[in-house]
């Protein structure tokens, strides 16, 4: 069996393993990066939030990234039966970038991986791991590429392995997700869109004119193509129809904005679907290993935080694991497991609160304070662990007034 020995090893070359093992190598660590496909491949996760340019900035990749041509993004619009509003990123409560882009994961996860290659992380594409033994000071994979069985040897692993939950599954460390099992049906299309004063700038949520937990984003791609896909609990979208571009259809028709925005639209790419995605674990951190993005917890794709939640995982644990590697004592729990997950559950109240339709209600209130708009414009830019903000430190609190509020008014 081939051998192969770095100080860290990354299981999958997404962007918490991109941003990680360039965070790693910049510090002169070697670092392998252990990826079961080849790239550039499909990954749903396309609109971006302004925060995570902080992250691609500090990773020395942003010149290659606003170098690239993706389609600019400011902003988030609503739209429920007749009803629009719109959050301009710009105009927001927390210091930092207001703008990012929308992106097809393919290329961009793929732009992410080279650039931290040419600072000198190391990938195996076609390597999946299929066994670990994880101690705390010296940890061995294996994966099999080809029918061949490569191991990895490193000091510590990150097991940045998204809906693949490399860890989570072998170590048994999966935990139930507080949300119910949802289905996301969706494609990319040409979109032909052309409404006018429709803001290609923005990545444009619909609600369902009669079921308000059923809800569609248009992300729309430079070039006139979008991904477009609908959101709801598994029954009720699987009731839409028999295959998903039948379900995909349907629920484009029950929306009759959104069915009018897209009159155009040739669906030319297959229609997919993903169902029961939101997941947890018992633990993030245990000793010789951290879960970064998705293999830890995933909440939901409604406010377009995923990979931003998956970059801050990859700073905290590249900022801690230096240290360790050092030397250092790092208290793992109050370094990078306690500050990610505020910023998941600041997440997590503004997404329980979609589904229960107090968010909507504020989303959607026709007279907002523009104060209160640019605290909210914050966190849905990503910006969720910014605790000078009262509607970080005081989510649930903060919402719960507001929301009242909104509801009487
Ligand atoms: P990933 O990007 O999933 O990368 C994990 C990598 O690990 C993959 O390349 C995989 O091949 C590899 N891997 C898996 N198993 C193994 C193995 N055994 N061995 C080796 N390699 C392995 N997020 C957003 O920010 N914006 C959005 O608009 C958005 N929309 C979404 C819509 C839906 C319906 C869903 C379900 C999610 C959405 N997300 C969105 C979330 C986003 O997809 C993820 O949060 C993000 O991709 C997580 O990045 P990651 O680096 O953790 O994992």
């Amino acid at each position: 069996m081939k051998e192969y020995q770095a100080d860290v090893l990354v299981i999958g070359a997404g962007p918490s393993g991109a941003i990680a093992s360039a965070l790693l190598v910049q510090k002169g660590w070697k670092v392998a990066v252990i990826e079961r496909q080849a790239f550039p491949r499909f990954s749903i996760g396309e609109s971006l939030l302004p925060q995570c340019m902080e992250f691609i900035a500090e990773a020395g990749m942003l010149d290659a990234v606003n170098e690239a041509g993706f389609q600019f993004k400011n902003g988030a619009a609503f739209e429920w039966d007749g009803a629009r509003t719109a959050f301009d990123f710009t105009e927001k409560f927390s210091a930092g970038p207001g703008t990012t882009f929308q992106v097809q994961r393919a290329r961009f996860d793929k732009l992410l991986a080279d650039e931290a290659e040419k600072q000198g992380a190391e990938f195996f594409y076609r390597h999946e791991i299929v066994s670990v033994e994880i101690e705390p000071e010296q940890s061995r994979l294996i994966a099999e590429c080809d029918g061949e069985r490569v191991a990895f040897n490193g000091r510590f692993v990150l097991d940045a392995s998204g809906f693949g939950r490399v860890l989570p599954r072998l170590l048994d460390l999966d935990r139930p997700s507080d949300f119910p099992a949802r289905e996301s049906v969706f494609t990319h299309v040409q979109d032909n869109i052309g409404e006018a004063g429709f803001d290609r700038n923005k990545i444009l949520i619909t609600v369902h004119p009669q079921q308000r937990d059923i809800w569609y984003w248009l992300i729309p791609f430079a070039g006139g193509r979008a991904s477009l896909g609908v959101v709801g609990e598994r029954e009720t979208i699987a009731a839409l129809g028999e295959s998903p571009e039948e379900i995909l259809r349907a629920a484009v028709a029950a929306a009759p904005n959104l069915a009018a925005t897209l009159a155009n639209a040739e669906f030319d790419t297959p229609v997919q679907r993903i169902t029961g995605y939101s997941a947890d674990v018992k633990s993030l951190i245990g000793p010789g290993f951290a879960l970064l993005g998705n293999a830890g917890e995933f909440l939901d794709p409604v406010f377009s935080s995923g990979v931003t939640i998956a970059m801050k995982s990859a700073q905290l644990a590249s900022r801690c694991l230096d240290r360790q590697l050092r030397g250092e004592t790092v208290d793992w729990q109050a370094e990078f497991a306690a500050p990610l997950k505020a910023g998941v559950d600041v997440f997590k109240v503004y997404v329980t609160a979609w589904y229960d339709g107090r968010f909507q209600d504020v989303i959607f209130h026709p007279r907002q304070q523009p104060e209160i708009k640019r605290m909210i414009s914050s966190i849905l830019a990503g910006y969720a662990w910014d605790e000078r903000n009262p509607y970080v430190a005081s989510a649930e609190r903060r919402l719960k007034t507001l929301a009242d509020i909104c509801a009487r008014d």
